[in-house]
């Protein structure tokens, strides 16, 4: 054993990177081992957030959105662009670019309050000490009093529809076409279906994705979906729901699918297939046989509402536990473990984690939807509002979709917020807040928005709550 720390994560990813600043922050001795390799062969702080996820995926979000604009929004304010092209290396180039500003970014963070970072796979051995391997196969041991696992998720891979990095792809892959596919295949329309979906159907891929489940987005609240499914039918995404791939078959001219849909067997060839059915919790090589870690029936790593393992000293947070798979929820656990290592009261309220889907328009809810409100017989009530009458939204030529609060039939308090419309995941933030501190629609109703603004939705929501919205007929 070379040295001894009072904390190690394991994973620099939203969740790890994040807990291990806090821990270091609590004048706790912290190290950070992470085994992401970047495109340059280097260590790459920042876990599948910071380098095949959540920020390079907005990054071609914003930039294909660009580029969809002139087509399809400029012509509108009387502006014309002709020939407009993409330089595929600039469009992926400027991705790579923010992606190494920012895992770089992460190593200033750890140098600035002295992390040490290690680089390699890290396994927990008993007694709190952590086994690092290198690429180079050297190895080196380090223990804690506390040890932090945050070993993230990877893509589930689809037997019958296996990756091979260049037709059949996950989301690394598709964050790295060389070229626009001029037919995309997608199987599920799932949240990175849908945002990945959108990146190239915008640069002119011809865009199918497949289904399993008969409704579409049912996560989200049925009325949020229905709105949003309507307007990525619009912009040529071509949906098919309660259809099952039986079959992805490389061939010359294409990827060959063959699935099961209502109407019997269907044929399709797409030159790229995505393949975005889910995520599952990473723990291959994390834990020696025995460590006393459990699993749980879905391999992710069992903890309490504390985010304990229930092994002297051990935590574990972000993808690889229980909970919503999001870069936040994953901070917030990180930042309460650290809290709770140091004797103070940590706080993850699960129960107002914002979700959020970054496609056109954007779809953002917090809460319960009307559906769970039913289900669990809560009384409620129900105001809802559309960006069509807000000012802002027509200016912006954005004025689809609306916002719907629901809010308890007896004491007014806030249960779930759902949107879809122009910025609506900024907007969703102002709803955290209510919740957060048992917030009414009143509250909402009786404060003063700046007009004009898209936040006016929100304000207008909260006053239908009473049916007493001054926009549109209650
Ligand atoms: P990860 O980010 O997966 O990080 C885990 C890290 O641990 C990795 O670096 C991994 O290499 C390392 N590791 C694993 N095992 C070991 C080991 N034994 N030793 C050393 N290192 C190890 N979420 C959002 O909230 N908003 C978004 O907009 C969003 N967009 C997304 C877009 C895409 C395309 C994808 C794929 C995901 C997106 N997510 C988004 C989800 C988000 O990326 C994850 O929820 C988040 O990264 C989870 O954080 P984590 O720290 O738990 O794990
Ligand atoms: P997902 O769970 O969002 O969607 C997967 C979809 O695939 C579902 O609709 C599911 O019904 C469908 N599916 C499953 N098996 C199928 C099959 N065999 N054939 C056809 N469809 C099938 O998963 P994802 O899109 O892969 O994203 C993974 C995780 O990453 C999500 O949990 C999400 O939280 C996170 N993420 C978040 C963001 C964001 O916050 N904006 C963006 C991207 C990813």
């Amino acid at each position: 054993m070379s040295d001894k720390f009072d904390v190690i994560v394991i994973g620099a990813g939203p969740a790890g990177y994040v807990a291990a600043i806090r821990a270091a922050q609590l004048g706790l001795k912290t190290a950070c081992v992470d085994a992401f390799t970047g495109k340059d062969g280097k260590q790459a702080l920042g876990g599948t957030c910071l380098n095949v996820g959540c920020i390079p995926s907005k990054a071609l979000l914003d930039s294909s959105r660009q580029y969809w604009n002139i087509a399809h929004n400029l012509p509108v304010h009387g502006i014309s662009v002709k020939d407009a092209k993409v330089d595929m290396a600039t469009f992926i180039g400027r991705k790579d670019k923010i992606v190494k500003q920012f895992t770089g970014g992460i190593g200033q963070l750890f140098k600035a309050n002295k992390v040490t970072p290690f680089f390699g796979t890290g396994k927990l051995l008993k007694g709190n000490q952590v086994e690092i391997t290198a690429a180079d196969g050297g190895k080196q041991t380090i223990g804690a009093t506390n040890v932090i696992l945050a070993s993230g998720s990877v893509p589930i891979e689809l037997p019958f529809a296996k990756f091979d990095g260049k037709n059949i792809v996950d989301n690394a892959g598709a964050l790295d076409f060389t070229e626009v596919p001029k037919r995309l295949g997608v199987i599920g329309a799932g949240v990175i279906g849908l945002e990945l979906g959108s990146v190239w159907r915008r640069m002119g891929s011809e865009v199918t994705i497949i289904e399993a489940l008969p409704d579409f987005l049912s996560v989200a609240d049925a009325d949020i979906a229905k709105l949003a499914a309507k307007e990525f039918a619009k912009q040529g995404l071509d949906i098919k729901l309660d259809a099952k791939l039986n079959k992805a078959e490389v061939k010359k001219d294409g990827v060959h699918l063959t699935y099961t849909d209502k109407s019997g067997e269907q044929q399709l060839v797409v030159d790229k297939l995505l393949v975005a059915v889910g995520r599952r919790a990473y723990t291959a090589g994390l834990l020696a046989d025995d460590t006393g870690v459990k699993l749980d029936e879905r391999g992710r790593i069992l903890v309490d509402e504390h985010c304990h393992t229930g092994v002297d000293g051990v935590w574990a947070i972000g993808d690889a536990v229980r909970g919503p798979m999001l870069a936040h929820k994953g901070s917030e656990e990180g930042v309460a473990v650290a809290e709770w290592i140091a004797g103070k009261a940590g706080h993850v309220n699960y129960d107002t984690v914002p979700f959020v889907i970054y496609t056109e328009p954007e779809v953002a809810w917090a809460g319960k939807t009307e559906k769970e409100l039913k289900d669990a017989g809560i009384p409620y009530r129900v105001g809802t509002f559309p960006f069509a009458a807000i000012g802002r939204a027509v200016a912006m030529n954005e004025a689809v979709g609306q916002v719907k609060m629901l809010a308890h039939a007896d004491t007014d308090r806030i249960l779930g917020v759902h949107m879809v419309g122009p910025g609506v995941s900024e907007l969703i933030a102002e709803c955290v807040v209510a919740m957060e501190f048992k917030g009414s629609s009143e509250d909402l109703a009786r404060i003063v928005h700046a007009h004009p603004t898209l936040s006016e939705a929100v304000h207008e929501a909260a006053l239908s709550v009473d049916k007493r919205a001054i926009h549109k007929g209650n």
